[in-house]
């Protein structure tokens, strides 16, 4: 089948060719989801719409606490910037699991959350950072939270014509650290069977406070486990209160039963992680430079 590829050298231009063609066209950044879909389903989009020439939204942009990144900023970028090695660090531990080297240095964070697989690792973290996301289309921008940007697996509130254009989000305002866990039978190159962040911050009587915890991969969509982070507020990480954490997790978790892994199984793991998560970011608190509490 022939397909037309268009290299739209402006937000504009991209838009417009969207709009003209309708959901025929497709846009592509990195294209390793979407090139490989087609080949798998051997059903290819008439129109394939190259987003690469808009080099604007390949930015990273950090201004105090506050984040931006452009759409078509890769993996690969985010792992290698050492702005994300203290309280963030859990953007570039799920960053650098995503597929392998070359993967990661086309494969874009915008293709990861438009594409809007459960397993996308890079959700769960800018879940935990109650990120939103800017969509650029023909009546203008409008920014969503990305909780609510995906609705389901491939899922999202986003029409054919709007271009992801940015991931914003703001640091915790206090002393706060990160973690990131994947399971899969392997490390990288591989699909995650569950996927867990969390962001905690210290109160200033050493007490966890501000809790975010998200997991991906146990359910339709990557979801923020709101009774785990409601129940460790104003706790310390004692063996009883992981447990609790684990069990909460676990019944957050609506998990299927897939070729890696059984249901019961993701269960078990979204129980395991989130304890893990919790103790590694608290025990992580001490070593990171990031105390705002005072401002
Ligand atoms: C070998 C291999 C291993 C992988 N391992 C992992 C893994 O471990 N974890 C993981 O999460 N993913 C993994 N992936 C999936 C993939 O690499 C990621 O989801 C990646 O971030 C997708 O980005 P992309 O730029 O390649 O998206 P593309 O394939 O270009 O696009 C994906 C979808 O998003 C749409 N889109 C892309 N950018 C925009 C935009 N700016 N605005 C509007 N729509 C847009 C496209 O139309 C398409 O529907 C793997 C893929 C491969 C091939």
């Amino acid at each position: 089948m022939d397909v037309e590829f268009l290299e739209p050298q402006s937000l504009q231009d991209a838009i417009a060719m969207a709009k003209a063609r309708g959901s025929a066209a497709r846009f592509i950044a990195g294209g390793t989801d979407l090139i490989i879909q087609a080949r798998k389903s051997g059903t290819w989009p008439a129109t394939v719409i190259n987003l690469q020439r808009l080099t604007t939204l390949g930015e990273i942009k950090v201004s105090d606490r506050n984040y931006s990144f452009g759409s078509l900023v890769t993996h690969r970028q985010i792992e290698s910037d050492a702005r994300f090695a203290g309280g963030l660090q859990a953007l570039q531990e799920s960053a650098c699991v995503i597929g392998g080297h070359q993967v990661r240095n086309v494969a874009t964070v915008g293709g990861n959350i438009c594409n809007a697989s459960p397993a996308a690792d890079m959700v769960p973290i800018l879940l935990c950072l109650n990120a939103e996301v800017s969509l650029a289309g023909p009546n203008g921008s409008r920014v969503i939270p990305l909780a609510e940007f995906t609705q389901g697996p491939r899922k999202t509130q986003r029409a054919s014509d709007e271009v992801m254009t940015e991931i914003i989000f703001s640091a915790p305002a206090r002393k706060f650290a990160s973690a990131f866990l994947k399971g899969g039978r392997r490390r990288a190159m591989e699909i995650s069977i569950v996927a867990m962040a969390g962001v905690v911050s210290a109160s200033a009587d050493g007490k966890l406070t501000d809790v975010r915890l998200a997991m991906g991969a146990a359910g339709p969509k990557a979801i923020r486990l709101a009774d785990a982070e409601k129940f460790l507020e104003g706790k310390t990480p004692s063996k009883a209160v992981l447990e609790e954490v684990g069990r909460l997790a676990a019944a957050a978790a609506t998990p299927i039963d897939d070729v890696r892994a059984s249901a019961s199984f993701r269960r078990h793991l979204a129980a395991v992680y989130a304890r893990r998560v919790v103790e590694i970011s608290w025990n992580r608190i001490s070593e990171v430079r990031n105390d705002r509490s005072a401002a």
